[in-house]
């Protein structure tokens, strides 16, 4: 079983024995990894970054694009920005920045924070963007970045923005002798829209872009204040996650044809199409594997093919290419891995059973039921076993059996149904699939949801999800997955249309370790401190030359008193009530208050994640 790795994992993983390995240089384990951070102290969920797969995506989206650049003879150049809404941690942006160089590649940026990330980080002559809704400030901070050097586009979502860069441009240049500013950009509202969840983002009804009567009013502008030459890019952006390749041809051909208008009537710096993100990733683990339609060939294929056929029907110079694909790029490169902490119903194994001296015959023949079952009997003693129980149950409502039998009898039945499953595996029958169901068992991991997978809760996103250890055992547990939130929304369901299913272990005695894949995109700063937990403690994960693997930049989560100051409480004030509440206690000696106050500041010094102790003596 690889748990849909053939579908969704790209070749960036594979399983060897019983674990789940990186594809890259010495295809270190991530269990290997994990326990390598673990052994330094760190515990809870950990995040592990692999700026290798962000490599791999960058150099993939340049070269589709450069191969059909090449085969089909475009003379417009092909560039790419990073969008930094999708992720703008520190360790991912510098990664990113650090893998592309030699690309040019460049940063997006939709407020004004994530333009000081761009202006800081993005290396000078390669590309920045400015989307979304702009203030003065903003503005001028593009003008800023201009004027310090920057290659930057500032895309205009209404006309409003474009007075405020006529007038900061008399500001910043009255009098220069060499007036310098950034390039304009006009958004499109398309007439097409996405699809799936995210097609907010494009279509007539969207929060963004310019009408067609607004782009001539906009035209009219950039004329009369003879600023047409600054006018460089045509943008669009329909939406994530796009599941399907058709709504980008449409609106391809809708903004293909407004640069060849605008270019017609005499936008001559006009030399750009930006086509925003929506590059879609494919999350499923089952087939059929439905979240996206097209190749990234086939995506690099249409765009070039389509540009090229409008601007020679009508005449114009073919556009450079812009994208801004941000989750293509960023989600395959960060693996979520979390402790099991506890199996909710591991009361039903054989240890738990009380059998008794003599026991009541239906309880005695279950027994002998479980022992004796094989695959070709498995069937009719489950049949036999489920009428028993029947049986048994009515026994005890009329007082014929006591707690015990009770007790018994719902442990062996869960084992015969359990083994029954495990035997007939191979038959894939409705009464095995609503068996599946009633012997679920609940996995309750270390992780927040709200933090590590907001779209799963907000939006029913699906994420990979599979065992890091133990591979070459057969997984026959269906499972569902609470988090440690007290939110009864912090639960992945068991779906018998999709199901789960992972190794029935004992976690007092053996550790297991869940990985969640693709989380790279979106899930960082979407991720809400609901009940205070925080961002996880992250871990680069790079390769030398030799190709063993070795940790880089480790960020530890925030500590209590940290999470506390976020908030704005007076943390300083806290820990006085808190330390004068233990030594003005009348309850305890002082040896006894100094005992707890070396215990209350290791916990404040320590982050907000379960940490239980096993029975082997390691925390967890
Ligand atoms: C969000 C956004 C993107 C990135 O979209 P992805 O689906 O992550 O590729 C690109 N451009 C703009 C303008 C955006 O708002």
């Amino acid at each position: 079983m690889d748990y849909g790795l053939s579908i969704w994992g790209e070749e960036n993983f594979c399983i060897d024995g019983d674990t789940v390995n990186i594809n890259h240089g010495n295809s270190p384990s991530i269990l290997e990894i994990s326990k390598n951070i673990r052994e330094m102290g760190y515990r809870g969920p950990l995040l592990l970054r692999f700026p290798h797969l962000v490599k791999k995506q960058i150099e993939t989206l340049f070269s589709e694009f450069e191969r059909a650049r090449e085969e089909f003879g475009y003379s417009g150049r092909f560039h790419a920005v990073f969008p930094l809404k999708v992720n703008q941690y520190p360790n991912f942006v510098h990664s990113v920045i650090e893998v592309s160089e030699g690309y040019d590649y460049g940063l997006e940026a939709g407020s004004k924070a994530e333009l000081i990330i761009a202006m800081a980080l993005t290396p000078m002559g390669a590309p920045i963007t400015v989307n979304g809704f702009k203030d003065r400030e903003m503005i001028s901070l593009a003008f800023i970045a201009a004027k310090s050097g920057h290659n930057i586009v500032v895309t205009i979502e209404g006309i409003n923005e474009l007075e405020t860069i006529i007038e900061l441009n008399r500001e910043f240049n009255e009098g220069c002798e060499n007036p310098v500013a950034p390039g304009i950009g006009m958004r499109i509202r398309l007439h097409s829209s996405g699809i799936g969840i995210w097609a907010k983002s494009g279509g007539y009804s969207s929060k963004f872009g310019l009408t067609s009567t607004e782009l001539l009013e906009a035209y009219e502008m950039l004329k009369r204040e003879n600023l047409m030459h600054r006018l460089s890019m045509i943008h669009f952006h329909i939406g994530s996650q796009m599941g399907e390749i058709a709504p980008l041809k449409k609106a391809l051909r809708e903004a293909g044809n407004i640069y060849a208008e605008l270019k017609r009537r005499g936008a001559e710096g006009l030399g750009a199409i930006n086509i925003g993100g929506g590059l879609a990733v494919e999350y499923s683990q089952h087939r059929p594997n439905d979240n996206r339609n097209y190749s990234i060939k086939e995506f690099a294929n249409d765009v070039v093919y389509l540009m090229q056929e409008i601007s020679r029907s009508k005449g114009v110079d073919e556009p450079d290419i812009f994208t801004e694909s941000g989750r293509y790029v960023a989600a395959s490169h960060s693996v979520l891995v979390a402790p099991v902490l506890e199996l909710f119903s591991q009361e039903y194994s054989e240890k738990s059973l009380r059998l008794k001296e003599s026991n009541p015959p239906l309880v005695k023949e279950l027994y002998e039921l479980y022992s004796s079952m094989k695959r070709v009997n498995a069937r009719e003693y489950l049949h036999d076993a489920l009428d028993h129980m029947e049986s048994l149950l009515t026994l005890f409502d009329l007082g014929y059996i006591d707690l015990e039998d009770r007790s018994n009898t719902e442990i062996l039945v869960n084992l015969i149904v359990k083994r029954a499953i495990e035997l007939l595996d191979s038959e894939d029958t409705g009464e095995l699939k609503r068996l599946q169901n009633r012997i679920q068992e609940k996995y309750l991991v270390n992780f927040s949801i709200f933090q590590s997978l907001p779209d799963l809760w907000g939006l029913g996103q699906n994420f990979p999800v599979m065992p890091i250890s133990m591979l070459s055992r057969k997984a026959s547990r269906s499972a569902s997955i609470w988090d440690i939130t007290c939110d009864s929304d912090g639960e992945i369901a068991f779906d018998p249309q999709s199901p789960l299913l992972l190794h029935d272990i004992d976690v007092e005695r053996e550790e297991y370790f869940l990985a969640f894949f693709l989380t790279g995109a979106y899930q960082e700063v979407l991720g809400m401190r609901h009940n205070l937990f925080t961002h996880p403690t992250e871990a680069v994960i790079l390769f030398d030359e030799k190709g063993d693997y070795y940790i880089g930049e480790i960020t530890e989560a925030r500590n209590l008193m940290d999470i506390l100051e976020d908030l704005d409480y007076d943390t300083g004030a806290i820990d006085k009530i808190l330390k004068r509440n233990i030594e003005d206690s009348t309850l305890i000696d002082d040896a006894q208050k100094q005992e707890l106050l070396g215990k209350l500041y290791l916990y404040l010094s320590e982050n907000s994640y379960l940490k239980t102790v096993e029975t082997v003596g390691e925390e967890r």
